[in-house]
């Protein structure tokens, strides 16, 4: 039985911390068309590293992840997806490239484009945690879980958005 009443107050606690997020992502869908995107968020070209303008090796690591390095001056990032590792590997090097470059329509529109990098931060950031809740809540109540694919691309936005 107290297990059983733990369990209530943890789903309660979450179903809170989830509410406060979705909230003030409510307050951020003043900015929805900031979120729009030109392709799709997993197919990342891979840039050169900035220093050495050669492209990275790639590994496949033991425990499945992904590196990227570079033989010139053994920068290196890693990712659980390729997408992923990509992407941070392309933030290590994005000196020197444009705005243009980066898929979302709104920071070409946009005068001030910072306002929309913020805005992207943050309402990703955010999404990916209310996602996180969900399915921490659906696993404890035994509910059906956001679709895994939705989950990525909410994280692959995130990645993008981060650059
Ligand atoms: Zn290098």
């Amino acid at each position: 039985m107290a297990a059983e009443v733990r369990l209530g107050q943890t789903v309660i606690y979450l179903e809170d911390k989830r509410e406060k997020i979705t909230t003030r992502l409510g307050c951020l869908s003043v900015g929805e068309r900031y979120q729009d995107f030109i392709g799709d968020p997993f197919m990342v070209p891979v840039w050169d590293c900035c220093l050495c303008k050669t492209a990275p090796e790639v590994l496949r690591k033991k425990n499945g992840k992904w590196l990227y390095r570079c033989s010139g001056c053994g920068k290196e990032v890693v990712g659980k997806e390729k997408w992923q590792g990509i992407l941070r590997w392309n933030r290590k090097n994005c000196f020197g490239k444009t705005l243009a470059e980066i898929p979302f329509p709104a920071l070409q529109q946009e005068s001030s484009p910072q306002s929309v990098v913020d805005y992207l931060d943050e309402y990703f950031s955010l999404k990916k945690k209310e996602v996180g809740l969900t399915r921490q809540i659906a696993q404890l109540t035994g509910k059906r879980p956001p679709g895994k694919v939705y989950q990525k691309r909410v994280e692959a936005f995130y990645e993008w958005a981060e650059l």
